[in-house]
């Protein structure tokens, strides 16, 4: 009797247990959708005056009078710097928290593949040639024409890949290699973005997918950044059904891939019946 009194208490205790837990989950979720409703506030109500300061400067740069002093222009200069760095990292604060609050919504489309790859090209190539990078990109031939995606968020992952590879790399090449994966898992596309730049530590490699992470060090520092861009980029592939790997070795390179479902329209309909895209 004795045990069985002893087991109706456990049990007793354990149904206290999980409801102090659902309490808990509850007030975590309602204290996540705080966080993120003020920062997509607060990186609202930052944009509109920081654009004004922007114009401004811009109008000082493009100096049509001409009556500027040198310092004065390279004050402007460093004024119109600042605030444009300040612009990406209020941008990249409002879509992490538009992620994270579900607002994010996919607009699929068909993506063509040869139009990606040309445009990152004419957008990256310059970028690599004027710090004396080789850039190159090969296709493979079978790449489908087309996938039914979300372009401009593909676009957004591949320039987040593309501009960190050419920032981490001082002298050396960046390559872009677009190939078809058919494992288990699935069909994918994968856009493998390689560098011979400073590389990632195994243990930084966990670390640089998270929200504000940055190799810490006067090496990476010297690079700027806002270290959301990876945090975002994951969290996009993901809404795609796709995923980011990276390999890399210190002072040798890093390799980061991004691994795209190829669907068809008739396929992602019929995954989402539901969903209108
Ligand atoms: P950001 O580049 O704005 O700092 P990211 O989230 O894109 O932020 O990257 C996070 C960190 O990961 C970078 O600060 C850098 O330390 C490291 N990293 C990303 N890409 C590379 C790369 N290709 N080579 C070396 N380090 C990289």
């Amino acid at each position: 009797e004795n045990q069985y009194k002893h087991s109706e208490q456990k049990t007793r205790d354990l149904e206290v247990t999980k409801l102090e837990l659902e309490e808990r989950t509850k007030q975590l979720q309602l204290t996540s959708k705080y966080k993120t409703e003020f920062l997509a506030n607060i990186s609202h109500e930052l944009r509109t005056p920081l654009n004004s300061l922007l114009i401004l400067a811009q109008i000082l740069l493009e100096n049509k009078e001409n009556n500027l002093t040198e310092k004065q222009k390279e004050y402007a200069n460093t004024i119109h710097a600042a605030g444009k760095d300040l612009l990406n990292l209020i941008n990249d604060i409002l879509d992490l928290a538009k992620i994270e609050s579900g607002k994010i919504h996919i607009k699929r489309n068909e993506m063509e593949i040869g139009d990606m790859v040309s445009f990152i090209t004419n957008q990256f190539e310059p970028l690599a040639s004027r710090k004396n990078i080789e850039f190159k990109v090969e296709v493979a031939s079978n790449i489908p024409g087309f996938v039914y995606t979300d372009t401009q968020k593909v676009y957004q992952i591949l320039k987040n890949l593309l501009s960190n590879a050419i920032k981490f790399t001082v002298k050396g090449k960046v390559r872009v290699f677009v190939k078809r994966i058919i494992h288990q898992q699935g069909d994918y596309i994968a856009f493998v973005v390689a560098d011979t730049g400073i590389g990632i530590s195994k243990q930084n490699q966990e670390l640089i997918f998270e929200a504000f992470q940055q190799v810490d060090g006067t090496t990476s520092r010297q690079f700027g950044g806002t270290g959301l861009g990876l945090s975002i980029s994951k969290e996009l592939a993901g809404l795609l059904s796709g995923f980011i790997t990276v390999e890399s070795a210190e002072g040798k390179g890093s390799t980061f891939t991004f691994y795209l479902p190829v669907k068809s329209e008739a396929e992602v309909i019929s995954t989402y019946p539901n969903v209108e895209f």
